[in-house]
């Protein structure tokens, strides 16, 4: 009793910067503020919030610790506190004091990625029968459910969204109001009474799903295709109408227990697979994986790409099914994810039947994927749950920088102040479609931050079409070799900026020679070395069929004649006229590029062991070797450099030549790191191969040689944005 006498008010004024606008943080202050008897503000402001806190000292350094706990509402991410103790006022309460002047200046009041049901929701939803929530699809809070994927424009407010045409009940606008509650300012609010509504009833959907019907079914950034994943038949149709013969198809199982009986999955994966931001992750297939699901889904490989119910309409769907289902991106190869539904019958007419809702969504976005690497996330597609990301930089950036990627997986990414915004992936150019969305995208970033770009950096190939928009802005341009950029996308995520020893292995990418690269090895800025070219027999033709590069380097050790005698797969998959004209490309160089590309060398491996003589997605032919990959085997083959130039002496007819290749490339890669005795970066599609980027790891590791690689971002070309935006700022 006597203590608190001694004990006077203190008022302290803090600014708080980070992710900590629209997802819950002032009600969250509200909350500490109120348990802790503590009096004064909170108020949003230009790059975070500030407020004002006063009261006895103990419990001021409470409430800092517990902005430093688990309590933290799970979207919050503060990166800074800026604490100044100013003089007490005797405040008798905490008020939250809602200005919007400020919001539309600030910058980087970050917009937040869509996130998965979170458990409260769940329950409301699934199990709770009191709840007025109860077998609501639409449920969420300010802890879960669509941001990015329904907002026009910032500030983050229901009428900037697609919810603004939904007046909330009597109900839900109490909920929305009360700072104490879970939904305060939880835009996307609404209940069965007052929010959007199902066209078709989800026990219908299941019934259909159930007869092997193909689905169309709404989601958070787009629709997904989605049929049973045990029934062999509707898969094939799908995969015939799609045109995707061998494709592996993603999987949405019930729950953890249902991906186990199909996949093995680490304590990481399962983490992966449960967190809020619930990617596809790709796991090893169970030994009986095929009878449980249909062959079809990830033919002749052994991996399969699942992920879990991530809004409530899912978990509903999953009340009424008992199988796993397969559930793709609604898009025509080569298109965006579609956003509506008029495009599914228009553009997929083969779907039985479409699950539809009256909520618009605003920002198309796909699924994201990842893989584990030796313990550590891999992100192979940044989307839903991640992006926007934003990567903090030591410093501020006096321009503003759009970074517009490759032409492949396409990504963007924006330079305001001490930020990057990396977008969510954009996908491949390769259509009108998808170059439109590539424009939109640039459009939605520049509206949210209030941007316009100084400076573009760009690809150097001058065929990219990210290459040909930004040469008509009329804005100062920067290129960037694409093996570089990758190295760039390293160097940005873990903040580095002296120089390193860069592996970028890759698909190919356009050098500065005008040649196509992509096994390059570069010390700083430099390429220092590089592999021995092969060239790509028929031009693009030759990426669609390993075989061709395969024959290529059969043309660089032996004569005509001795190749057409030869036993073996490869020669015999051509008839003999088809090699005599291949042989004229070869020797005259007509449509037959040369590449350093390692991403090539994989493909011809296969095409040798008779793996793969056609490859029908990108990355197929890497995958297989991988499967074929013998841990027993650790013998390599001998190599030389020449001049910068890799050149490694194969035996195209070892049968262990894929575990060879893969030690092969493993010892170059420590052989150059022991004699450079730099610090190491591994970068590029290649690294996607998780056999090679394990097996690298663990010998770089072994040595005691420093080395990153990407977990947080892309290392495939949705990276390439981030590498060029970064590469501007360092150098
Ligand atoms: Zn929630
Ligand atoms: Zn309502
Ligand atoms: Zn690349």
């Amino acid at each position: 009793m006597a203590e608190t006498t001694y004990l006077i008010a203190k008022r302290f004024n803090f600014k708080i910067f980070g992710q900590v606008q629209g997802v819950g943080f002032r009600p969250f202050v509200y909350k500490i503020a109120d348990e802790l008897n503590l009096y004064g503000f909170i108020k949003n402001s230009e790059n975070g919030v500030e407020l004002e806190l006063e009261g006895q000292i103990l419990q001021i350094e409470e409430f800092i610790s517990i902005l430093n706990s688990p309590r933290l509402p799970p979207l919050a991410q503060i990166d800074k506190i800026e604490t100044l103790e100013i003089k007490a006022i005797s405040s008798k309460k905490f008020e939250i004091i809602h200005s919007t002047a400020n919001t539309k200046n600030s910058k980087v009041a970050l917009v937040v990625p869509d996130i998965a049901i979170c458990k409260d929701c769940l329950k409301d939803s699934s199990t709770s029968k009191n709840s007025k929530y109860y077998d609501y699809f639409s449920t969420t809070c300010t802890n879960c459910g669509p941001r990015y994927s329904i907002i026009k424009t910032v500030p983050y407010d229901r009428e900037n969204t697609s919810m603004s045409k939904f007046k909330m009940c009597d109900s839900c606008e109490e909920e929305y109001t009360n700072p104490l509650n879970r939904r305060y300012h939880a835009q996307p609010i609404s209940c069965n009474d007052c929010g959007p509504t199902l066209t078709k009833s989800i026990k219908l959907t299941a019934e259909h799903i159930k007869n092997g019907k193909i689905v169309a079914m709404k989601g958070l950034g787009g629709f997904h295709i989605v049929c049973d994943s045990t029934n062999d038949k509707v898969i094939e149709k799908l995969r015939q109408h799609k045109n995707r013969p061998t494709k592996p198809l993603a999987i949405m199982c019930k729950n953890l227990e249902q991906v186990k009986l199909l996949a093995l999955a680490s304590t990481k994966e399962k983490e992966l697979l449960g967190s809020k931001e619930a990617p596809i992750v790709i796991l090893k297939k169970s030994l009986d994986a095929s009878l449980k699901i249909s062959k079809s889904v990830a033919p002749n490989i052994d991996r399969i790409g699942c992920f879990l119910p991530y809004t409530a309409l899912h978990h509903l769907l999953f009340k009424e099914l008992k199988n796993p289902i397969v559930a793709t991106s609604a898009n025509l190869s080569s298109e965006p994810i579609i956003i509506d539904a008029q495009d599914i019958k228009e553009k997929l007419p083969f779907v039985d039947f479409v699950l539809d809702f009256d909520r618009d969504i605003i920002n198309g976005v796909d699924d994201s994927l990842v893989q584990v690497v030796a313990g550590n996330t891999q992100i192979l597609r940044l989307s839903r749950g991640y992006a926007p990301k934003v990567i903090k930089l030591p410093f501020k950036s006096e321009k503003k920088i759009l970074a517009v990627g490759a032409n492949a997986k396409n990504a963007i990414a924006f330079v305001i102040e001490d930020s990057i915004i990396i977008s969510p992936h954009i996908g491949d150019l390769g259509s009108l479609k998808a170059f439109e969305f590539f424009q939109r995208t640039i459009e939605t970033f520049k509206r949210f931050y209030d941007f316009e770009p100084d400076v573009i950096v760009h690809d150097m190939h001058p065929n990219y079409e990210t290459t040909k928009w930004a040469k008509e802005q009329g804005k100062e341009l920067i290129e960037v070799q694409h093996h570089l950029a990758h190295i760039y996308a390293c160097k940005a995520e873990f903040g580095l900026s002296k120089d390193y020893l860069g592996f970028s292995f890759d698909g190919t990418g356009y050098g500065n020679d005008g040649k196509l690269w992509g096994g390059e090895i570069f010390v700083g800025d430099e390429r220092k070395y590089t592999f021995k070219p092969l060239k790509l027999l028929g031009g693009e033709k030759a990426i669609k069929e390993p075989r061709r590069v395969a024959l290529s380097m059969l043309f660089d050790k032996y004569s005509l004649d001795e190749v057409l005698a030869l036993d073996a797969e490869v020669v015999k998959s051509f008839k003999a006229n088809e090699i005599k004209i291949l042989h004229q490309s070869y020797t005259k160089n007509l449509n037959a590029p040369q590449t350093s590309s390692v991403g090539r060398l994989f493909d011809a491996m296969a095409s040798f062991l008779n793996l793969l003589q056609f490859q029908s997605y990108e990355g197929e032919a890497g995958l297989i070797c991988e499967q074929n990959y013998n841990s027993e085997i650790t013998q390599s083959f001998e190599y030389k450099i020449v001049d910068g130039i890799i050149d490694i002496e194969y035996d195209f007819f070892d049968k262990e030549l894929v575990s060879k290749f893969i030690n092969t490339l493993v010892k170059i890669v420590l052989d150059i790191s022991k004699q450079m005795n730099m610090e190491v970066i591994l970068s590029g599609g290649v690294f996607q191969n998780k056999t090679l980027l394990e097996l690298v790891a663990s010998v770089l590791i072994k040595e005691n040689i420093k080395h990153y690689y990407q977990q947080e971002t892309v290392i495939n070309d949705g990276g390439i944005a981030l590498g060029q935006a970064y590469y501007k700022f360092i150098t």
